[in-house]
């Protein structure tokens, strides 16, 4: 096993984060003091930054593959909320003693896979010691036409709501991960690899531009992030609980455990995007989402008021359960 305090500190990003900036020529190889970022004449920069901590976000042991493209994909996510496209980032690693330079090979190998999937480059890194626990933050950079970034604020009384893709499976996983929920051996890899690679909506955020008039991405939980559109926008919203789609796997181990509808409703980590249209962009929005092979669906609608409603086949308001947001 390398030892990464033989290494210098320049000498690991020279060795694992300079070959992740090869593709963007005014990041210099990182080795200038900064890079550069050109912005097309009519676009807008739209930045976004997650830190992420062992013990509290992430273990340690953890696969740092996995780690990396975590906490890469969350930033795409916030971008993609923006209707941004995805184009560069900096990563800064604050690494313990007993993190070695296997671990940050691995976890540059995470990033490496991750940039050919989403069309995106390094730009610059640091690493730095310390005595406390692993830190990890990354700051990614996309691009909008000017003026046209996706906001929460938004939302008016009578557009409808959607979600793209299925709501649930993160917050499942999460439990699965942690042993607290046993689903059979496909569900399980199907549900942990969406609690541990989601699937930032990278090319249906750009899309919504000129249709949505509110977006968010889900990460705090369906209800709690449909509340802050709620809240940015002064606006209720209604979500109709038998809208909301389920993958099989969220919906066998809701047969087994009605209980897990808080978990599903209020868990988290779902990165998927909730937004709002109007109704006569309806067609023009199953179009382009048809067009991506994405899966929107009408969950709910907006209406005069503050909150969030989920109601029941009977339009009967449910309970809602506690905002679910916790980590390890
Ligand atoms: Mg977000």
């Amino acid at each position: 096993m390398a030892d990464r305090h033989n290494l210098g500190e320049f000498d690991l990003i020279r060795r694992y984060l300079a070959p992740l900036a090869s593709d963007a020529p005014l990041a210099f190889g990182l080795t200038d003091d900064a890079a550069v970022i050109r912005p097309e004449p009519g676009d807008d920069i739209v930045v976004t930054k997650d830190a992420i901590v062992s013990n509290v976000h992430f273990l340690e042991s953890d696969p740092p593959e996995r780690v990396a493209q975590k906490l890469l994909r969350v930033n795409l996510s916030d971008l993609a909320a923006m209707g941004a496209e995805p184009k560069a980032y900096l990563v800064a690693a604050v690494l313990p003693r007993s993190v070695d330079a296997d671990w940050v090979a691995a976890f540059a190998s995470g990033l490496a896979e991750d940039q050919r999937r989403f069309g995106v480059s390094l730009i610059g890194g640091d690493t730095v010691s310390t005595d406390g626990p692993l830190s990890l933050s990354l700051t990614a950079f996309g691009r909008v036409p000017r003026g046209t970034a996706l906001k929460r604020s938004g939302a008016r009384v009578g557009d409808d709501v959607y979600v793209s893709g299925t709501i649930g499976d993160g917050a499942l996983g999460l439990k699965a991960v942690r042993g607290d929920l046993k689903p059979g051996g496909d569900q399980r890899d199907f549900l942990i690899r969406r609690y541990q690679r989601p699937e930032p909506r990278v090319t249906l955020g750009p899309k919504l531009i000129g249709l949505a008039s509110s977006a968010i991405d889900i990460s705090d939980g369906l209800v709690a992030d449909l509340q802050h559109i709620c809240d940015t926008s002064r606006c209720a919203i209604t979500v109709e609980l038998a809208r909301v789609p389920l993958s099989e796997a969220a919906k066998s181990a809701l047969a087994q455990d009605i209980a897990l509808l808080e978990t599903i409703l209020s868990g988290g980590d779902d990165y998927e995007l909730a937004f709002t249209v109007d109704p006569s962009k309806t067609e023009e929005l199953l179009h382009r989402a048809d067009s991506l092979h994405a899966d929107v669906t009408k969950i709910g609608t907006v209406s005069d008021g503050g909150n969030v409603t989920v109601v029941d086949r009977n339009g009967a308001p449910m309970a809602l359960p506690a905002p679910g947001y916790c980590h390890f």
